[in-house]
């Protein structure tokens, strides 16, 4: 898809398309206590994210939520989920793995592509891998990719590595392989398979190149994506390929990066007293603003977006 102000989104013809009023990214506090507010001013209103991943479900005993004395994390987490239920928030459960901040805002998901008038970033600290292979920053969206269903099918017919040791990252490998990419499975997990025996001999099946107990030293290229490096027991090689596909937790800053936000030191996304990044429009709230990196404190930022995304939309649908 190309926008008129000439950024292209790859967006899958495999995804279900929605349009929202708001949508807020993260179900921890941050993103909850947003969406509760423009939920409850009536506003359409989207939350994306895995409630397993939120640091809230994490905390064992929390005893520092003002009004609850004493609660466990767990609990706490589906009350605010309740909560945002109530007035009607939709949550999906997946991850966002690509989005262009212009207007309208564009979203993709590893389901649907998303288009919101305001965007509240409550991604937190806690996900994002922290270790990136080198190169892989730089290629965000030019050959290295997060989703088989959004990007799959741009690279039919052509070479493309997947890199990932668990069960969904052999599913998306699968479908890569549906897609009709040549994909080869590179194995980078010093730890061994992690994958059921089922999908390993569903993949030996199809006869899907396997590369294991590799070291992937550097993604290479010019503009776009050319070559990667491995290094395994058979020594170094660079092989060529038009992308790679890198199903493991998704690196948030390379993305806000790519899509203009503004960040700051620690990795954490620069805001002003409004919650309000550099970006009209998109906001941030919580542990991913490097705040109060506290429950009270995400939940405080998360309504201060939201009462912000309320006015931003009540002024562009004027
Ligand atoms: C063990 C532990 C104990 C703690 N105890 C306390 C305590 O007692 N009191 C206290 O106040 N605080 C405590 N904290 C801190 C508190 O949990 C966090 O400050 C708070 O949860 C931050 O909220 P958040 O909404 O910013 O992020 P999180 O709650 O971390 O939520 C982040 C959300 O972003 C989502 N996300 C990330 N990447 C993507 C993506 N690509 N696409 C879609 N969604 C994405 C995740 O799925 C998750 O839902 C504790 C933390 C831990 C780890």
């Amino acid at each position: 898809m190309e926008l008129d102000f000439g950024i292209s989104v790859d967006i899958g013809p495999t995804l279900e398309s929605i349009s929202t009023d708001v949508l807020c990214i993260g179900t921890g506090p941050a993103g909850l206590a947003a969406a509760i507010y423009t939920a409850r001013a009536g506003l359409d209103t989207i939350i994306v994210g895995k409630k397993s991943e939120s640091y809230l479900g994490k905390g064992h005993l929390i005893e520092n939520y003002p009004g609850i004395p004493s609660i466990k994390g767990a609990d706490l987490l589906e009350k605010f989920i309740e909560h945002t239920q109530k007035f009607g928030a939709r949550i999906i459960e997946t991850e966002v793995t690509d989005f262009v901040l212009g207007d309208p805002k564009l979203i993709t998901t590893k389901k649907n592509a998303i288009s919101a008038v305001a965007v509240v970033i409550a991604t937190g600290k806690g996900t994002a891998r922290k270790k990136l292979i080198p190169g892989e920053a730089s290629f965000v969206g030019m050959g290295v990719s997060y989703c088989a269903t959004c990007d799959g099918p741009l690279y039919r017919g052509r070479e493309v590595v997947a890199i990932g040791n668990s069960n969904e990252a052999a599913e998306d490998l699968l479908t890569l392989h549906q897609m009709g990419c040549k994909v080869t499975w590179i194995l980078d997990d010093p730890d061994g398979l992690k994958v059921s025996p089922e999908l390993v001999e569903e993949i030996k099946e199809l006869n899907i190149p396997i590369i294991e107990t590799a070291v992937v030293k550097e993604i290479k290229g010019q503009e776009k994506v050319e070559s990667i490096v491995i290094e395994n027991d058979e020594g170094e090689k660079e092989l060529k390929i038009d992308a790679v596909f890198v199903f493991k937790a998704i690196p948030m800053t390379p993305l806000f990066k790519k899509a203009g936000v503004k960040i700051g030191g620690r990795n954490c996304i620069q805001v002003d007293r409004m919650q309000q990044t550099n970006l009209s429009g998109v906001f941030a709230a919580g542990d991913v603003t490097c705040g109060g990196m506290q429950i009270v404190t995400a939940a405080g930022e998360g309504a201060v977006a939201g009462m912000n995304a309320i006015k931003y939309v009540r002024k562009q649908k004027k």
